[in-house]
């Protein structure tokens, strides 16, 4: 079982905030330290985008917890 850790991004095109439940503490961690792009998805809008700034500094400080 991986220990994933489901944050919420907020959708560009639609405003809406959506669960990311594909990622898991290792990789969050790991994308955070080396500085790459989190990429978020909506489903009712089948896009796709990095994560904002401020969205990784609340990941930052989850991961840490
Ligand atoms: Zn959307």
């Amino acid at each position: 079982m991986s220990d994933t850790h489901p944050f919420a991004s907020e959708c560009p095109h639609c405003g809406q905030e959506r669960l990311q439940p594909g990622y898991d503490r290792d990789e969050l961690r790991q994308l955070i330290r080396t500085g790459a792009e989190i990429e978020a998805h909506c489903m009712s809008c089948d896009e796709y985008w990095p994560v904002s700034v401020e969205e990784r500094a609340d990941l930052a400080r989850a991961l840490k917890a």
